[in-house]
């Protein structure tokens, strides 16, 4: 880290959409799934992947533990209370990691010392120097989260900063956690601390922010043109509450604005769309069309002056391209007449390796597709993987599905299931076509899925475009997501909505941790 302090405009990313992210609401990653999300925030030249919280579940254990083992190039952080219990089970996750980090928090903050705690002021800062200890004697690269930080008192932040510095922390960060905090406050807070703490140049400073206002993203600049050097942040913006400062906002802020910032970053840009696109898949967050450099409309000009001006010099109305952030324009590459080598090796191109059962699956699926579309997009095929590999075990197969609805009729489905080797069938009305699918999926699978959420897109453009439906579901504590595609768009309903009730037959079953 010695070198990376030398770099003054070096601009270090720490990504947690896997830990504050993955606690947003209704979320649920599988440890398949966080891995494919590790291997492409590798991919994308993130210089810190937190990877989860090992002390919390199993399951999060598991995907922190195969992830160190398995991704090379960032440093992999687990994060931990200040408990020496939660600290030697974070290290058991991260050790086998290339660059393992012990990310360490406490709150700091009056509120938080006193409800949650019950503390004095003299008691955190012994356990969060204790704790630094800890982990320093397990390892040499150690951060610090004084949590709530911009609601402590500052002479106080200020002692457990100097104090945790020199029991061996390499990076103190600084939350705001319940995103309260000002720009103009917030660096001038980063300011002051750098002012005030003797030993802070021992230290890369860095900052993580919430967007309960809105302001994630000035915050965070305003650190970083204060001296903060690390910005902790999330992909598509992810996390608690309304989330966290969006990896795409300042990775793109830093680089179009280069010329005033003066600031850089490892990250290859060309794969943001990608990243925002499987981080949208897999944890089933829809993302907003006019989302700052993901949305679907980020780059789309509609007015006629608007227009114009592009056609005439981009530069009229962008301060980006879209292929700086790796947008593609939509490419024909494959038709029904396409064999299972020429797929693997469109996905091959595509970033995805999949092994031969796997392309055994997604081969069915893109001839049946084929058959339908004629032309298959690279959206399409990439919609086909993330939807059909990037998932829990399938408990329940759909076979088949027959709806039959219209102004006239009492929308009917009929529904064939698939378990093992047993096939089970069944019929049920509906108030609409879907409603039918999935009355007639719950009688056979003995799940009643509350809907919550119910959402549908076109992959590509046209009529016989890819639908993608994805579903969020309540049964009793469980919340989960699943998504389905089809050319069919009660099909792919009930496709996601199969996938879902896998998922929370396997949560019954104690198959999947959460
Ligand atoms: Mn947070």
């Amino acid at each position: 880290m010695a070198k990376e302090r030398m770099k003054k405009n070096r601009i270090i990313i720490f990504d947690t959409t896997l830990r504050d992210g993955e606690q947003s609401p209704g979320i649920h990653l599988n440890v398949k799934e966080k891995l494919e999300i590790a291997r492409q925030l590798a991919r994308l030249g993130v210089d810190v992947i937190e990877a989860g919280f090992p002390i919390s579940s199993p399951g999060d254990f598991e995907a922190v533990r195969k992830i160190a083992g398995t991704i090379k190039g960032p440093i992999i952080a687990g994060l931990s209370r200040a408990l020496r219990g939660d600290i030697e089970r974070c290290w058991e996750a991260v050790k086998e990691a290339e660059k393992p980090r012990i990310h360490v928090f406490i709150g700091t903050s009056s509120v938080h010392r006193e409800s949650i705690m019950q503390k004095s002021e003299k008691e955190i800062l012994k356990m969060a120097v204790d704790a630094v200890k800890i982990a320093k004697d397990l390892t040499f690269d150690v951060e610090f989260s004084p949590m709530d930080a911009s609601r402590t008192g500052f002479d106080f932040l200020c002692e457990v900063i100097e104090k945790t510095i020199d029991s061996g922390a390499t990076t103190i960060n600084i939350p705001d956690t319940v995103g309260y905090a000002l720009p103009d406050e917030f660096g001038n807070l980063i300011k002051r601390i750098i002012d005030n703490v003797a030993n802070i140049n021992k230290v890369i400073l860095s900052v993580h922010c919430h967007d309960d206002l809105g302001l994630a993203m000035a915050n965070s600049l305003t650190a970083i043109l204060n001296g903060a050097r690390q910005v902790e942040c999330t992909v598509n913006g992810l996390g608690e509450r309304a989330g966290n400062l969006s990896l795409e906002e300042i990775v793109m802020t830093l680089k179009a604005r280069k010329d005033f910032l003066n600031f850089t970053t490892k990250i290859d840009t060309k794969e943001i769309y990608r990243t925002s696109r499987l981080v949208g898949h897999l944890t089933g967050m829809a993302i907003a069309h006019n989302k700052a450099i993901v949305g679907e409309n980020a780059f789309a000009h509609s007015s006629g002056i608007h227009q114009d001006g592009i056609l005439k010099k981009r530069e009229t109305f962008e301060i980006m391209t879209p292929a700086s952030v790796g947008f593609k324009e939509s490419k024909i590459i494959l038709t029904s007449r396409s064999g299972k080598h020429a797929v693997k090796h469109r996905l091959g191109e595509l970033g995805y390796e999949l092994d031969k059962n796997e392309l055994d699956r997604i081969y069915v699926f893109f001839k049946e597709l084929a058959d339908k579309k004629k032309e298959v997009f690279d959206e399409d095929l990439e919609t086909i993987v993330q939807g059909e590999i990037s998932t829990i075990p399938e408990v329940f197969h759909l076979k088949y599905i027959h709806v039959t609805s219209g102004s006239q009729t009492v929308p009917t489905a009929t529904v064939k299931l698939e378990k093992k080797e047993e096939v089970f069938e069944d019929a049920a009305c509906g108030d609409g076509p879907v409603d039918a699918a999935y009355r007639t999926i719950d009688r056979i699978t003995g799940v009643k899925g509350e809907l919550l959420d119910y959402s549908l897109r076109a992959v590509t453009s046209g009529k016989d475009a890819l639908g993608e439906v994805t579903v969020r579901i309540r049964e009793g504590s469980n919340t989960v997501t699943g998504r389905g595609s089809s050319t069919d768009i009660i099909e792919a309903s009930a496709r996601a909505y199969l996938k879902a009730i896998n998922k929370i037959v396997l949560l019954k079953e104690k198959m999947l941790d959460k």
